[in-house]
């Protein structure tokens, strides 16, 4: 759910906590927090990730990258235990104003644009801090965005181009939610046909 990618045959992937459910760490730091463990089953918090995004992996050239782990950074004041109440654990929640964007609920699209090479390019700060977070431009990432471009863009930047031309939708071309990297390649598909309209 953060980087897009396809399932790969033979690993499992992770039911990850947005919001970590045994401690916290900000700025990849412990801080004082029991964890969010009043939300351990609540499914606002339960995401599947790959393992790369959530776990410690090779950045794909020299290094390695935490992942996301127990990361999470927010710009208000944090929750460090549960209301009383449990029709009002969300509500309170908004008050910490996470800078790690929900798949769920945040519009990648308004937080990334794609670069050349398979590269994303944070438009916004919460987009600057979940690229990385999870590490979303690692290198076989980046790679498998380009091949997508590759193998999947073809002839659309002009049938867009030629929908724009005559003032008609051209939605119904996009690459849809499911598709894998479709945030990256609808922005690519729209720099295509913006540079064909130069021309
Ligand atoms: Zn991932």
């Amino acid at each position: 759910m953060y980087c897009e990618g396809a399932y790969i045959a033979g690993s499992h992937n992770d039911a990850e906590h947005y919001r970590p459910k045994k401690a916290v760490t900000e700025g990849r730091s412990s801080i004082d927090h029991p964890g969010y463990y009043w939300l351990a089953y609540e499914w606002q918090n339960v995401l599947l990730s790959c393992q790369k995004c959530n776990e410690s992996h090779s950045n794909g050239t020299d290094g390695r990258h935490p992942g996301k782990l127990n990361e999470f950074p927010i710009g208000g004041s944090r929750v460090s235990e549960p209301h009383e109440n449990p029709e009002e654990w969300w509500s309170e929640l908004e008050a910490e104003n996470p800078l790690l964007l929900h798949p769920y609920f945040d519009y990648p699209e308004e937080h990334f644009r794609a670069g050349k090479h398979g590269l994303i390019i944070p438009l916004t700060e919460r987009g600057r801090i979940t690229r990385d977070v999870c590490d979303l431009n690692r290198l076989p990432l980046c790679e498998q965005r380009e091949l997508a471009e590759e193998r999947q863009l073809g002839f659309r930047p002009y049938s867009v181009m030629w929908r724009l031309l005559r003032e008609e939708p051209y939605e119904d071309l996009l690459f849809e939610e499911r598709d894998p990297f479709s945030v990256y390649l609808n922005s690519r598909l729209a720099d295509y046909a913006k540079a064909l309209l130069d021309v």
